[in-house]
């Protein structure tokens, strides 16, 4: 039967193979439903882990699995590749494709974690030369950027010219700025101080800005000033109350809140200052009358229903609720939450509580051996608190294998001095310049079919990764 008398189980869609969506999956895995997942990439990242990929510590397998082998053994998922671009709410069909394949997906329920991606403020021409952290293609991009920036110097270093590719900028001092920075400078100054001759990579400058009076704003005053106080014993150079008025491939113009003006000279930045929500929160709002924030997220019912769509769930950080933050904690609780009220709804169980967010606590890493972590009224520092980090991010790491492997690579790159991810290729180089100047339409976002199979790459034409091989 069906279209739709129905008998057949109910089918739960998912658009996204987040923390949202891969844990809404899992949870309906007992459920007598059949769930279709739909995401524009092949697998789930571990996006707290991204700047390790960044920085040489972890490969990309170890943070991003594929969403198909670790969902192989549920036999009532389907995961299909495909990016999702129109929400049919009256016919209950989701529109996507992969390239030129075109899919429609038919649903009784859909939970939608698509998440978010960096937002420039009104700056979308700093995205070219300060690359965000969002996915694993900007990882490696960065990763490029980075090893890049110091190959170029050791070149420059004879004609003076290397100071500009030895000075990294990172923009915005939250937990990921933090991170990035810290990593830069424990790179420089630990892993790379044996590998040049004409540069010293130590005395690379790393200069993390921020528009706010405080780094780790959010941790509260006392773990602000110890992270500040930390990195600069690092040599990292903190700027506070600056703003980025200006950016191009040479360098950032700065903007002081005393009204001073600045030009830093540096071809290495990063850009990990503030989100906005994926653009499919805009599309489900004007599909189904709900409401956006300024960042651009959906205002759902505290079930996290869409008001007059119990049969659509929101979750994650494209979602704005009670001001709950956009962290993996609110993402994975919602799923499961979701996931439940769709159980109980099939059990026949109707009257359910709002979903209430558990919040388990928070840390950053500032460099090897020191984190801060703030759990309840508790503010722990230093190792002990680096120790809780790194428990706590490999029991959230998806695999068995992906654990072993992390564990690894990080008594190499910590208790060692070794990062032996530091492999940056002329083709990830050239597919991220292919990928930037083809309209999305021919390839969707995966990249997938960016050279026909067996085409041999001419490495002759290429050169290095954006940033060092487009301004020497
Ligand atoms: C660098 C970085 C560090 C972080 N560190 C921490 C941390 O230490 N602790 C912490 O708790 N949180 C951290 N976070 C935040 C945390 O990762 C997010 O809150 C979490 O990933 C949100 O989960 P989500 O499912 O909403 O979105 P995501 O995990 O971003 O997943 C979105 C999914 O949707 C897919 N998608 C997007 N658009 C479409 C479309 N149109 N069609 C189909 N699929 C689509 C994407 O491919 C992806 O699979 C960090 C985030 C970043 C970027």
């Amino acid at each position: 039967m069906d279209k739709h008398g129905k008998d057949r189980r109910p089918r739960v869609a998912i658009v996204g193979s987040g923390f949202g969506g891969l844990f809404a999956a899992k949870a309906l895995r007992r459920v007598p439903v059949d769930v279709t997942l739909i995401s524009k990439t092949t697998h789930h990242v571990f996006q707290p882990l991204l700047y390790q990929v960044a920085t040489g510590i972890l490969s990309q397998g170890e943070i991003a699995p594929t969403t198909r082998d670790i969902l192989k053994r549920q036999r009532n998922v389907e995961v299909l590749l495909g990016e999702v671009t129109d929400i049919d709410v009256a016919n209950r069909e989701l529109h996507s494709r992969m390239g030129p394949i075109r899919t429609v997906t038919g649903y009784d329920y859909l939970l939608v974690a698509t998440g978010a991606g960096p937002s420039y403020f009104g700056h979308p021409e700093f995205e070219e030369f300060a690359p965000g952290l969002k996915t694993i293609d900007d990882a490696l991009e960065l990763r490029g950027r980075i090893y890049g920036a110091f190959e170029v110097a050791e070149l420059q270093a004879p004609a003076g010219l290397a100071e500009p590719w030895l000075t990294f900028v990172v923009v915005g001092a939250g937990p990921t700025g933090v991170e990035v920075a810290g990593q830069i400078r424990e790179l420089a100054a630990r892993s790379l101080r044996h590998n040049f001759r004409r540069i010293s990579p130590a005395k690379a400058k790393v200069v993390l800005i921020d528009g706010g009076d405080a780094v780790l704003s959010s941790f509260g005053p006392e773990q602000s000033a110890h992270t500040k106080a930390q990195l600069e014993k690092m040599g990292i150079d903190v700027r506070l109350g600056a703003f980025v008025d200006g950016m191009d491939a040479d360098g950032v113009d700065v903007r002081y809140s005393d009204g001073r003006q600045e030009r830093i000279e540096a071809k290495c930045k990063v850009w990990a200052a503030g989100v906005a929500a994926s653009p499919l929160a805009a599309e489900l709002a004007r599909a189904t009358g709900a409401e956006v924030d300024r960042s651009g997220r959906i205002k759902c019912l505290p079930d996290l229903t869409l008001p007059g769509h119990p049969e659509i769930f929101v979750v994650g950080d494209m979602v704005a609720l009670n001001d709950y933050p956009g962290v993996a904690q609110v993402a994975m609780q919602g799923a499961k939450y979701a996931a439940k009220r769709i159980r109980d709804e099939q059990a026949g169980k109707a009257d359910a509580e709002p979903f209430h967010y558990f919040d388990k606590g928070s840390m950053a890493t500032i460099s090897r051996f020191r984190a801060v972590t703030n759990i309840g009224r508790f503010r722990l520092r230093g190792f002990i608190a680096w120790l809780m980090w790194l428990f706590v991010h490999l029991m959230y790491l998806v695999g068995f294998f992906q654990r072993v492997s992390t564990l690894g690579h990080w008594f190499l790159a910590f208790i060692g001095r070794s990062r032996t991810e530091a492999t940056t290729t002329t083709y990830q180089a050239r597919g991220v310049r292919e990928l930037r100047q083809l309209p999305a339409d021919e390839l969707g976002s995966t990249g997938v079919g960016l050279d026909p199979p067996g085409k041999p790459t001419d490495t002759s034409q290429l050169d290095l990764p954006a940033t060092p091989a487009d301004t020497s």
